[in-house]
């Protein structure tokens, strides 16, 4: 008779432990659900935008573009973009040369290729971020964003 009362005491036990465990289970798996469905409920960010502006760069057309996150006030990409004529605000082709050479398809404008080489692109895309930043104090650039060209 002890030796029974003892075995459902072990069972009674082991019942418990079985008991808290699925109750564990349970509870992570609940968590786990609400964190899914937050997660489908929140609305997604809005994609990044490019913001082009105009700039005159040693007589030529520029329409250098920022890629903004708005929602983190981010400047994730910045870019010079080609040359433009500025007779026929084209985009201006290089030739392969020599002498390499950027003309326009509209007029005869023909301009010398270092008229936009990386040093250009590169002082045109750090104004563009300077000017913008100057006029948007609570945003920021991404890091290392502010040396790259086309
Ligand atoms: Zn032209």
């Amino acid at each position: 008779m002890e030796l029974l009362s003892a075995a459902l005491a072990v069972l009674a036990v082991a019942g418990l432990a079985a008991a808290a465990a699925l109750a564990a289970k349970l509870k992570a798996a609940r968590a786990a659900l609400a964190a899914s469905e937050a997660r489908l409920a929140a609305p997604a960010p809005p994609p990044p935008r490019a913001l082009e502006s105009r700039r005159e760069h040693y007589g030529l057309l520029w329409f250098p573009t920022l890629t903004v996150k708005e929602d983190e006030k981010l400047i994730v990409a910045a870019a010079a973009g080609l040359p433009h004529c500025p007779r026929c605000v084209r985009p201006l082709a290089l030739s392969s040369g020599p002498p390499e050479e950027w003309s326009c398809g509209g007029c005869s404008e023909r301009r010398p290729g270092t008229t936009a080489d990386l040093q250009v692109t590169d002082s045109l895309v750090a104004e563009t971020l300077k000017e913008f930043l100057s006029r948007h104090p609570d945003w920021r650039a991404a890091p290392g964003l502010g040396a790259r060209g086309r």
